[in-house]
C-alpha cells in the first residue's frame, strides 16, 4: 500500500465513514481500492447542501488514492437537460474536484446502462424475482398497506416467468399506454419495511430523453438504477442522505439476487447514508429553488444571494473557502442545522489572509479640508495586506476634496461616538489628523458637505503622527482620483433561519432588503480589478468583482460578507 494515501486519510478530520474504509482496508475487502460516486440528477442547478456530498464522496476517494466517478442519474427523462448536466460539470470542477484517474475519466450517465438494466429486469423475471403487474396506481398504492398494515399481494403477482416476460417485452415494445402496467421486485409484500413491499422496478413513459431520444418507453426506476450502476461501475462505498436508510435493503436484495444469478461477483457495493445539510437562512430543495427562479423572486440561477454553487460562486464564495465549510461541519447520521454564520466564517477565514485591502466609500458625502492646497495631490501608501508587509504597498493621493461615509459624521453625537463632529479630531486612515469644524446642508437639512482642518504635521509614518491622541480612524478616498462603482450590498434571502420548516410557506419568509445597490467610491487603482477577483474593502467586509457585469477598467461589485457577524444586531 502506499503511504501517501495513508497519511493524506490520516490528516484529514475522521468520521464513521473514514472509519469503515479503513475497516475494510483492514480486512482487504476491497484489496485498498476506495470507489466513491456523486450521482446527481441533472434536473436542476446544484446547491450548497451537494456541495457537502461532494467534499465528501471526491475528499475521500482523493485522500485514499482512489478515484470519485461523477455519473448523471439520469432516468426521469421528463425533467432532464444537457444545460444541466453541463452546470453541474462546472460546478465539481470549480469546487476543486475531478473525476479522472490513471488517464481514464470517470464520467458516466445511468441512461448509457439501460440496455442492461432491461436485460437484468428480464433475467429476474426468469428467475421469478419480478413481475409484470397490471394494478392501476391507485390499486397499488391501496393494497400497498401501512406502517401497521401488511399489504395485499397483488391478482397479478402469479403470473409465470413466460406471461411476465412477455409482457415485459411488449411494454418495452410501446403496446400499453402509460400506467397500464409495472414491473415489480418479488419480495415480501407483509415486509415491515414499505420498501420492500414489492417495489416497482420499471414504468412506461412515452417521454423523450436528453440522451437516448425516443428509444425507450419503459424506464428504470431510482432504486432499481442506483445499485445496479454502482455495482457495474466498481463503487466500493455508496454515500447517500439518510432519507435512503430504508431503502438499503433494497439495494442489497437487488444486488444479491443479481450476484446469485451470477452478473456481479462479491463483495458488492455499500451503501452507507449520513446526514444532508440543512443551513439555516437558504433553502436546500431543488423544486423550491426552481420556484424563487420561475416566479422572478431572484435573477436567476446565478443570483448571488441563490443558495446554489453558481450563485455562490457569483457571491464571491472561494472553492476553498466552501471545503473548509464542509470540513468543519464534518460527516454524522444526525440530522441538523448549520448556521449561515459558519458559512459565512469560513468564508471570512479564507479571505482574511488572502484578500488584498482598499478603502470604498458606500455612501459618500464631501469631506472638505479648507486648509488643504487647492491643487495638491500628495501621496500616501499602505499596505495590500496589513500581515505580509511582502506584499506591498499601495498608494493613493490625498486632496483636499475626499469622500467619507456618511455615518463617519454626526453633527450632535451620542455618547461614545468618536468620529467626525465640530471640534472633534480623527485620523484620515494613511493620511493626517484632521479637526472638523462643521457641516453644509442643503434646503431639507441634509449634510452636503463637511468641512475640516489638517495638522500638517500628523502624517502617518512621520514622527508628529505621535503627538496626536485621537479616538476614530476613518477611511476616505480622494474626490478628484477615486473610481465611482456600483456596488450591490447583498444580504441574506430569507429574514428567518428556517425558511420552510413545517412546510411553510417559504416565500412569506423573503428577505425584501436582501439586494440594495449603491453607487460608491473605490480607491484608485479599483479599475485593475479583474471579474471574480476579491478584495476586502477596509471597515467594510469582503466583495468581489461579478463575473459577469464587470467590464475592463469598470468592476461592479458584489459584497460577499461584513467583517464580523452582525446580522440581526442593531447596526
Ligand atoms: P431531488 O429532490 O431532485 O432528488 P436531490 O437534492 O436529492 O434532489 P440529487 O441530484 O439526487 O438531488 O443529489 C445528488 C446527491 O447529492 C445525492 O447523493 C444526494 O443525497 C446529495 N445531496 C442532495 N442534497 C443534499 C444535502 N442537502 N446535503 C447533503 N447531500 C445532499
Ligand atoms: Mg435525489
Amino acid at each position: 500500500m502506499n503511504t501517501e494515501r495513508n497519511d493524506a486519510a490520516a490528516a484529514a478530520p475522521s468520521n464513521f465513514i473514514r472509519n469503515i474504509v479503513d475497516e475494510d482496508n483492514r480486512n482487504s475487502k476491497w484489496s485498498g481500492r476506495v470507489e466513491t460516486r456523486f450521482p446527481p440528477e441533472p434536473n436542476g442547478y446544484l446547491h450548497i447542501g451537494h456541495a457537502k456530498s461532494i467534499c465528501l464522496n471526491f475528499g475521500i476517494a482523493r485522500d485514499y488514492g482512489g478515484v470519485c466517478h461523477l455519473r448523471f442519474d439520469d432516468t426521469n427523462p421528463e425533467k432532464e437537460s444537457v444545460e444541466y448536466v453541463e452546470s453541474i460539470v462546472d460546478a465539481v470542477r470549480w469546487l476543486g474536484f475531478d473525476w479522472a484517474k490513471d488517464g481514464k475519466t470517470h464520467l458516466y450517465y445511468a441512461s448509457d446502462y439501460y440496455d442492461r438494466l432491461y436485460e437484468y429486469a428480464e433475467l429476474l423475471i426468469e428467475r421469478g424475482k419480478a413481475y409484470v403487474d397490471s394494478q392501476s396506481a391507485e390499486q397499488m398504492r391501496a393494497t400497498r398497506g401501512s406502517l401497521t398494515e401488511p399489504g395485499t399481494p397483488s391478482p397479478y403477482r402469479d403470473r409465470t416467468p413466460e406471461e411476465n416476460l412477455d409482457l415485459f417485452r411488449r411494454m418495452k415494445a410501446g403496446e400499453f399506454e402509460e400506467g397500464a402496467h409495472v414491473l415489480r421486485a418479488k419480495i415480501d409484500m407483509s415486509s415491515p419495511n414499505l420498501n420492500m413491499r414489492d417495489p416497482a422496478l420499471y414504468r412506461i413513459r412515452y417521454a423523450h430523453h436528453y440522451r437516448t431520444g425516443d428509444r425507450w418507453c419503459v424506464y428504470p426506476m431510482y432504486d432499481y438504477t442506483h445499485c445496479i450502476s454502482d455495482a457495474l461501475e466498481g463503487i466500493t462505498h455508496s454515500l447517500c442522505t439518510l432519507e435512503f436508510e430504508d431503502h438499503r435493503p433494497l439495494y442489497d436484495w437487488i444486488l444479491d439476487e443479481l450476484a446469485d444469478a451470477g452478473v456481479f461477483t462479491r463483495p458488492l457495493p455499500q451503501q452507507i447514508e449520513f446526514s444532508r445539510l440543512n443551513l439555516t437562512y437558504a433553502i436546500t430543495s431543488k423544486r423550491k429553488l426552481l420556484q424563487l427562479v420561475t416566479e422572478g423572486h431572484v435573477d436567476g440561477w446565478d443570483d448571488p444571494r441563490m443558495p446554489t454553487i453558481v450563485g455562490v460562486r457569483r457571491r464571491g464564495f472561494t472553492p476553498d473557502s466552501i471545503r473548509l465549510f464542509c470540513d468543519r461541519i464534518g460527516v454524522t447520521k444526525v440530522d441538523s442545522w448549520i448556521d449561515m454564520s459558519v458559512f459565512e466564517g469560513a468564508l471570512r477565514d479564507d479571505l482574511d489572509d488572502k484578500a488584498p485591502r482598499t478603502a470604498a466609500v458606500l455612501d459618500p458625502v464631501k469631506l472638505i479640508i479648507d486648509n488643504f492646497p487647492a491643487d495638491l495631490a500628495e501621496p500616501c501608501t499602505a499596505p495590500v495586506h496589513p500581515h505580509h508587509p511582502e506584499r506591498g504597498e499601495r498608494t493613493f493621493p490625498i486632496t483636499r476634496e475626499l469622500w467619507i461615509e456618511r455615518d463617519d459624521f454626526m453633527e450632535t453625537p451620542p455618547k461614545g461616538y468618536f468620529r467626525l463632529f465640530p471640534g472633534n479630531k480623527v485620523r484620515l486612515r494613511y493620511g493626517y489628523v484632521i479637526e472638523c469644524t462643521g457641516a453644509e446642508k442643503d434646503e431639507h437639512g441634509n449634510v452636503v458637505a463637511v468641512h475640516c482642518n489638517y495638522f500638517p504635521d500628523s502624517r502617518s509614518g512621520t514622527e508628529g503622527a505621535n503627538n496626536y491622541k485621537v479616538k476614530g480612524n476613518i477611511h476616505w478616498v480622494s474626490a478628484t482620483h477615486a473610481l465611482p462603482v456600483e456596488v450591490r450590498l447583498y444580504d441574506r434571502l430569507f429574514k428567518e433561519a428556517q425558511p420552510d420548516a413545517g412546510g411553510r410557506d417559504f416565500l412569506e419568509a423573503l428577505n425584501p432588503d436582501s439586494k440594495r445597490v449603491v453607487q460608491a467610491y473605490l480607491e484608485p487603482g479599483g479599475e485593475k480589478m479583474q471579474p471574480e477577483d476579491r478584495c476586502q474593502f477596509e471597515r467594510h467586509g469582503y466583495f468581489v468583482a461579478d463575473r459577469y457585469d464587470s467590464k475592463p477598467g469598470k468592476p461592479v461589485f458584489n459584497r460577499i460578507v461584513g467583517l464580523r457577524d452582525s446580522w440581526g444586531k442593531p447596526a
